[in-house]
């Protein structure tokens, strides 16, 4: 058994409660400089990054120590931590384990050399005041031996139990079978395709129509990978909420299905937003009673879960209540032990992902499967982008103590500098923004931002939570961070506007990313294969150039267990572009009304906006006021969005009108008499805007296909997503209308399904 010391004492060394930090911690650049700074300024005979190793109890431990002073007397093993503010604010239990880990390389360097006594040097090294704080303390071989033996035996209960646990899944797994008698047509052709994939660790990119059993389809095949191709983990993400439930639905009738029981563990990681049971108080031992004592309660927890297989948030929100911990937490520290997580599509593609991370730190194997993968790009987009408000610097000010005002003053003044020197302020009025881009990052912020974050890490980690200069300091940190990865990747986009009240000018400046790729790219290397699944996932070229997938990546479409007579698609050559709107939205009602009374039933009308989804339901109400309609409005909360579905189960003659792209564009499922036709009334192109057009340089100089990667292939994607809402099973019949006249052009025709009947237009 192989373990790092930094793992053995996180396991086991860790007590005391759970600490919140009001200052970023120094970041991994950071802490790399710092250690070097230190290292560098000492003797000659010393030794940076000295190997250690050894055995307890038949645990092979293996550690570097940042520095080593060899002495015949008693040599010194030094230990490096950087931070920034007093040192006197790092609690007692984060000292002692951090002194856990020099204690254990010390235990290692007596055995080794024999050594009666050696000295152990803890240095906090304070990255902004460029100071050390030395802590040096000389301990006896027994006393460490004694202290390694404690951990070790605490390490070695729980690794025994998880090496059983891992042989027991890995044996049951050989034996998973099919839930279900046989395979619905072409999941067979899916799942095979999957485990092919995992098998050659190869990176998929699978097309498939719903209505196959795509979740049941991938999951299968890629637990039984498991065992046989020696994976740690795999992670099921989703890219919405609304997928969730359909996951744990599968894996629950997989593991009800079998004959034995199959010890796989599953986790289901929540936001922190819905696992939270304090939301008003901070993360900090002083503040929620749910992180008083966390690490100290946390083994009887992590013991507590480990003996079940199913650990969803209503599973964990039990155990942590039950050892009164913060259940957020207790979920976090489960993903370091569970086969099958659950998460968000940010847990392993996000900057600070958390499922990434771990998979780094402890060279897993993993495949993460990414559902409804098609809006992974612009997920992802989000997460590598950045922006930062200028207002954020006035709030700050009001609420800053007089030591920080001349900092945030300092960058007030930049921030004007950079107005005045790219924004023609005579053309910001009321309502009207005027914007500026950089082709290279503006340098005016550079210096007072830098100074800010400086002093205002140093003022936070010292005094309690102020919320206006911590959002100062988070954004103006993740800004920088991006900053210093700027390429053609993204746009740095300067936004002038007038405040309403005052007239004053203001600004944002936005890192707004285009192509995830860069960043992304990594993410799939780490993996041991990946299986990005959708219903619509053409052309794979898109997919593979955006997201930044190895070329090695293999592509499949799945073809639809779907027969075309089942199914009638009608092109309806009524225009739907904004400035025809007024004319054609009342022979648009009148299409869907003759439909409507020729075939009464439910069916969904997709529209490109609000303002157009009300103009029709007007235009309904009066062509045929007996009409039952039901509109989507902004902002529909879950409750309101489940509602509105349930209305279809329970209606059967009722018009919903939906945008499409939205919450009702994809991933809700009205089979049979539920949905018995839909309108799709626009090719669902985005706006043409300045951004728009910048997206379309970037992506034309980059693959040579600005347009097409811009506009048309995500209005087709949000067309094909949307109508594929009618056709769930073999048993389902229906008609899709497509309303505009541009939909019957040849190359837009070649971009519907391949199992959908020639298109009769009218
Ligand atoms: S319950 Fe909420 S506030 Fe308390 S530690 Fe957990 S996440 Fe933080």
């Amino acid at each position: 058994m192989n373990v790092a010391v930094r793992a053995l004492c996180e396991f086991a060394a860790r007590q005391g409660s759970l600490e919140y930090n009001n200052t970023p911690s120094p970041t991994a650049e950071q802490g790399i400089q710092g250690h070097k700074i230190v290292q560098s300024r000492r003797p000659a005979t010393y030794q940076p990054e000295y190997l250690l190793e050894g055995s307890c109890l038949g645990i092979q431990l293996r550690g570097r120590a940042d520095g080593y002073q060899p002495d015949d007397e008693r040599p010194l093993l030094e230990e490096i931590k950087t931070h920034s503010g007093e040192v006197a604010r790092i609690s007692y239990d984060r000292q002692a384990l951090h002194l856990a880990q020099l204690k254990i390389y010390g235990a290692l360097l007596c055995a080794r050399d024999q050594l009666a006594e050696v000295s152990l040097r803890l240095v906090y090294y304070d990255i902004h005041q460029d100071q050390e704080t030395p802590f040096t303390t000389t301990w006896s071989c027994s006393a460490l031996t004694d202290y390694l033996i404690i951990l070790c035996r605490q390490y070695k209960n729980w690794h025994q139990q998880e090496r059983q646990h891992r042989q027991q899944r890995d044996a049951a797994l050989l034996t998973l079978t099919f839930p279900f008698n046989d395979f619905r047509p072409q999941q067979r052709n899916l799942s095979e395709n999957v485990y092919k994939a995992i098998s050659t660790a190869r990176p998929l990119l699978l097309e498939a129509p719903t209505g196959i059993g795509k979740t049941m389809g991938v999951i299968f095949p890629a637990l039984l990978t498991l065992p046989r191709q020696r994976l740690d983990r795999l992670f099921l993400l989703t890219a919405r909420t609304t997928g969730r439930q359909l996951i744990l639905d599968t894996l629950k009738q997989l593991q009800q299905a079998q004959s034995h029981s199959i010890p796989v563990r599953i986790l289901e990681l929540t936001a922190k937003e819905k696992a939270c049971l304090h939301p008003d108080l901070a993360c900090d031992g002083a503040a929620c009673p749910l992180a008083l004592g966390f690490f100290d309660r946390l083994p009887a927890a992590r013991q507590a879960a480990a003996t079940l297989q199913w650990l969803d948030s209503t599973a964990i929100k039990n155990i942590a209540q039950e050892h009164q911990i913060c259940p957020y937490y207790l979920a976090q520290e489960m993903a370091r032990w569970c086969d099958v997580v659950i998460g968000d599509v940010n847990h392993y593609f996000d900057q600070h992902a958390l499922l990434y991370n771990l998979t780094r730190a402890n060279e897993w194997r993993v495949v993460p499967l990414v559902d409804e993968a098609h809006n992974l790009i612009e997920r992802a987009r989000g997460m590598y982008s950045s922006y930062l408000p200028q207002t954020a610097v006035f709030a700050a000010i009001k609420q800053s103590p007089a030591s920080l005002k001349n900092g945030l003053k300092a960058l007030q003044r930049a921030w004007r500098t950079l107005i005045v020197n790219h924004i023609d302020t005579e053309q910001v009025w009321p309502n009207n923004t005027a914007q500026h881009q950089f082709e290279h990052l503006p340098k005016e912020l550079n210096g007072a931002l830098q100074r800010v974050i400086r002093e205002l890490s140093a003022y936070m980690s010292e005094h309690s939570l102020n919320l206006a200069l911590q959002e100062l300091l988070f954004n103006a940190i993740s800004f920088m961070k991006l900053a210093e990865q700027f390429g053609n990747h993204s746009l740095c986009i300067l936004t002038a506007y007038r405040l309403g009240n005052t007239g004053r000018v203001r600004a944002s400046l936005a890192l707004q990313n285009l192509i995830p790729a860069d960043f992304l790219a990594q993410r799939f290397e780490q993996a041991h294969a990946c299986v990005l699944f959708s219903a619509t996932l053409s052309p794979a070229r898109y997919y593979q150039d955006l997201l930044g997938m190895p070329e090695h990546s293999c592509w499949r479409i799945i073809s639809s267990p779907f027969s075309s007579a089942q199914l009638t698609v009608r092109t309806v050559a009524i225009s739907t572009r904004f400035n025809q709107r007024q004319r054609s939205i009342s022979a648009i009602a009148q299409r869907i009304i003759n439909q409507y009374q020729a075939a009464p039933g439910n069916y969904l009308v997709y529209v490109s906006s609000f303002a157009y989804l009300n103009q029709l339901q007007q235009q309904l109400a009066i062509d045929m006021p007996s009409l039952t309609t039901l509109s989507q409005t902004p902002a529909m909360t879950e409750a309101h969005r489940n509602e509105f579905i349930e209305q279809f189960r329970n209606s059967s003659s009722l018009v919903g009108l939906a945008v499409l792209g939205g919450a009702f564009g994809e991933g809700i499922d009205l089979p049979g008499e539920q949905l018995i036709g839909v309108f799709v009334v626009t090719l669902g192109l985005p706006p043409v805007n300045a951004f728009q057009q910048q997206l379309c340089q970037r992506l034309q100089a980059r693959f040579g296909q600005g347009d097409f990667y811009t506009y048309l292939l995500l209005g087709m994607c949000k067309v094909i997503q949307a109508a594929g809402r009618l056709i769930r099973t073999p048993e389902d019949t229906g008609v899709i209308e497509l309303i505009d006249e541009r939909f019957n052009q040849p190359h837009i025709q070649a971009l519907l399904p391949a199992w959908w009947p020639k298109t009769q237009t009218i």
